[in-house]
């Protein structure tokens, strides 16, 4: 079993002896050119943006085509002999902080005297805007960022770390000024793609007061080169943990439905980690919700992370900040090499397994 057999069937954009990038769908170790099988203009381009925005039902029908195709014998390239591409031409891209565990050990480092949770926590996903043009695909090298570190010393970043998550790909926008309630999640999500939330902690705790994570952030997001349809995930379907108090009538009190998603976390070869995505105190739909409620619209090919996930236990941890817990040694070296990996019930019986997110530390440039 790949898990990535015809109950999964992801999207990505290949390109084949340095042809055009167009988009395709993976069976096994082998890739489907949905371009060329069904002739659909939209998926002839370089992203799978003009494809999400076309919605839920375009998107139904052609995985429907898809496995038809599949089925009846078409004929696939092997995966090993095409280029991948980002899958998505990235909108805007939000982070989230949705790991009640996750939040709460790193308040317990960052703020050893104080509450772990701060006040407004368990009343709305905490996020921010992260930086679209720096979302990179699985397997780009990772330059170490410099920057500004405590006391205002600069220089290439000593506590360079990782963040496994979960990415949230929007295919459909929405008008400007109007909240997309949390019941509307599938009419304007598509699906989800691994992603490494790359973090320099030394540049982060000396910028982050008192506007939130810039720098130390977003010098590259990673993500998978595949993007799973959620279609692929309706056997993930699980209830959260529980939240109190109860969120407000926007958040949908009764919307707390969250993946069962299996994360590794693999550094030089080591499994370090496995967290999973049901232990999460927010679910996507709240997410959603939260950051369109001001108005804000959402465009086509945004993407919005679910925050490091971590569980409840010490091997559960989604970042080197909390599997270290003061070992400085934990953080990246140069060409250390990280691996997410996740995993998934899928609708046949079987687990799927979702595009790894792969990315090598190369040493620091100015
Ligand atoms: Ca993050």
């Amino acid at each position: 079993m790949s898990g990535f057999g015809l109950d999964h069937l992801p999207y990505g954009v290949f390109s084949h002896l340095g042809d055009t990038p167009r988009v395709g769908v993976r069976l096994d170790d082998t890739v489907l050119d949905l371009a060329a099988a069904t002739g659909r203009p939209e998926l002839a381009t370089s992203s799978l943006n003009a494809f999400l925005a076309l919605g839920p039902e375009v998107w139904t029908e052609t995985r429907a085509q898809a496995r038809e195709l599949l089925e009846g014998g078409s004929p696939t390239l092997p995966l090993a002999d095409v280029t991948l591409h980002l899958p998505v031409e990235v909108a805007d891209y939000v982070d989230f902080y949705a790991s009640e565990h996750h939040a709460t050990n790193v308040g317990r480092i960052f703020r050893p005297d104080g509450d772990a949770l701060l006040p407004n926590w368990k009343h709305l996903p905490v996020g921010y805007h992260g930086r679209a043009g720096t979302v990179v695909p699985s397997g780009t090298p990772v330059v170490r960022p410099s920057g500004q570190r405590p006391g205002g010393v600069f220089g290439a970043s000593a506590r360079l770390d990782i963040e496994a998550e979960l990415g949230f790909v929007v295919g459909v926008g929405s008008r400007l000024g109007t909240p997309v309630p949390h019941d509307a999640f599938a009419d304007h999500v598509f699906g989800v793609v691994g992603l490494n939330d790359w973090s320099a902690r030394d540049i982060q705790a000396w910028e982050y007061v008192p506007l939130g994570p810039f720098l130390g952030k977003s010098f590259a997001t990673s993500i998978s080169h595949w993007v799973t349809p959620l279609e692929a995930l309706e056997a993930a379907w699980v209830d959260l943990p529980g939240q109190d108090p109860e969120p407000l009538p926007y958040l949908g009190p009764g919307a707390t439905r969250g993946l069962d998603i299996d994360v590794e976390i693999e550094v030089d070869g080591v499994v370090v980690s496995r967290p999973s995505y049901r232990d999460m105190y927010w679910s996507p739909a709240q997410m959603l919700a939260h950051l369109t409620v001001n108005g804000a619209s959402l465009r086509t090919g945004d993407l919005y992370g679910s925050g490091t996930i971590s569980g409840p236990d010490a091997d559960q941890r989604g970042s080197l900040l909390e599997i270290g817990w003061g070992d400085e040694s934990a953080f990246l070296a140069d060409g250390a090499e990280v691996v997410l990996r996740y995993s998934a019930p899928g609708t046949g019986g079987g687990r799927i397994t979702l595009g790894e997110v792969v990315g090598r530390i190369e040493p620091a440039r100015g």
